[in-house]
């Protein structure tokens, strides 16, 4: 067992966690980064990252986040390839908790993100990044004039579609029932775009294609009817999930789970800083994210410098 103490631990290797690393790296805090399961995050999982700024022609997902990582270690960040399974913040020094493991810190930014709903089906899966997305303002681009479908019913399915109206030639919104949970007025706005078309109450039960998407296989749930449709793109929008079992009991949740922050830094425990799509239900940007870790890095800092005038005073 390590008795170190580490001056700033950061859980979560998504675009927040590892641009939380580089600047504290670069501050002398030589940080901690466990990279959880997923390393690299939900960027891992999409191809072509055309809005990143800085890549005028694009680069890979995994390729940005290969980036940032070794940025993060040219500056002194080390790494754990391990997940968080608790962590304690009412004790000083925090405990921070892996499967065989348990390391102590002075600071913690939590930077875990979120992970999208899929609906589970294997060949949904196989396709993920070859057709299949969960979210249109990364992806959206690719489909230009082409014809896609968006899979939900909230107020995510109605934003996504209204935006990829404005790429695509074409977009099916697919939905389990015949009533929407979404917003009236995202309601309205997608009925009265003349590119958006509905099929209620269907279920995908098939993503068609070999190596691309090239359709959908719908089964009507009241008649049982079978139905396919053409598309090259099919993005999921069925809601996230933030990845903050590990918090329970630790850290201010909201009722969906996701870290309740006044500043989306701060957390209710002084010392436990927040970063990213954990935290952020709105804008689920890699470059928000960014923002944000850059934020929670330097309010760690701030509060490590004020921890060693208290220590001396
Ligand atoms: P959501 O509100 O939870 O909606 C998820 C949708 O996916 C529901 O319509 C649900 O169907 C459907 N669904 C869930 N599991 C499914 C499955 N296995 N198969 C097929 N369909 C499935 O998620 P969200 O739309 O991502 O929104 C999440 C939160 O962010 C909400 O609070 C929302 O208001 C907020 N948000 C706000 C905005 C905005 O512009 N203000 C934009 C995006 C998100 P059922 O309805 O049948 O359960």
């Amino acid at each position: 067992m390590v008795n170190e103490v580490y001056k700033l631990i950061i859980i979560g290797s998504g675009p927040a966690g590892l641009t939380a690393a580089i600047y504290a790296a670069r501050s002398s805090l030589s940080p901690l980064v466990i990279t959880g399961h997923e390393e690299g995050g939900q960027l891992t999982l999409t191809t072509d990252v055309e809005d990143f700024p800085g890549f005028p022609e694009g680069l890979q997902g995994p390729e940005l986040m290969d980036r940032m990582k070794r940025q993060a270690e040219r500056f002194g960040t080390s790494f754990i390839g391990d997940s968080v399974v608790a962590v304690n913040f009412k004790e000083r020094p925090f405990t921070v908790s892996m499967h065989d493991q348990e390391l102590k810190a002075q600071s913690v930014i939590v930077a875990t993100g979120a992970s999208a709903r899929w609906l589970g089906l294997p060949s949904e899966q196989r396709l993920i990044g070859h057709g299949v997305s969960s979210c249109a303002v990364c992806d959206g681009y690719f489909f230009k004039n082409k014809e896609v479908v968006v899979v939900g019913g909230g107020d995510s399915s109605m934003r996504e579609a209204i935006y990829l109206a404005k790429l695509a030639s074409q977009v099916t919104i697919v939905h389990r029932r015949e009533s929407f949970r979404a917003q009236q007025i995202l309601q309205d706005r997608a009925r009265a775009n003349s590119k958006i078309f509905w099929c209620v109450p269907m279920e995908v039960t098939e993503v068609l294609g070999a190596s691309m998407v090239s359709g959908v296989r719908l089964k009507n749930i009241t008649t049982g009817e079978i139905k396919t449709i053409n598309c090259q793109g099919v993005f999921v929008a069925i809601g996230h999930k933030p990845n903050t079992e590990p918090f329970r009991g630790e850290l201010g949740l909201d009722e969906a789970g996701y870290i309740i922050s006044p500043d989306g830094v701060h957390t209710n425990i002084a010392g436990v800083f927040v970063a990213g799509d954990v935290e952020d239900q709105k804008y689920r940007q890699a470059v928000t994210a960014a923002g944000r870790g850059c934020a929670a890095a330097m309010e760690a800092e701030e509060y490590l410098e004020n921890l060693k005038s208290e220590f001396k005073s």
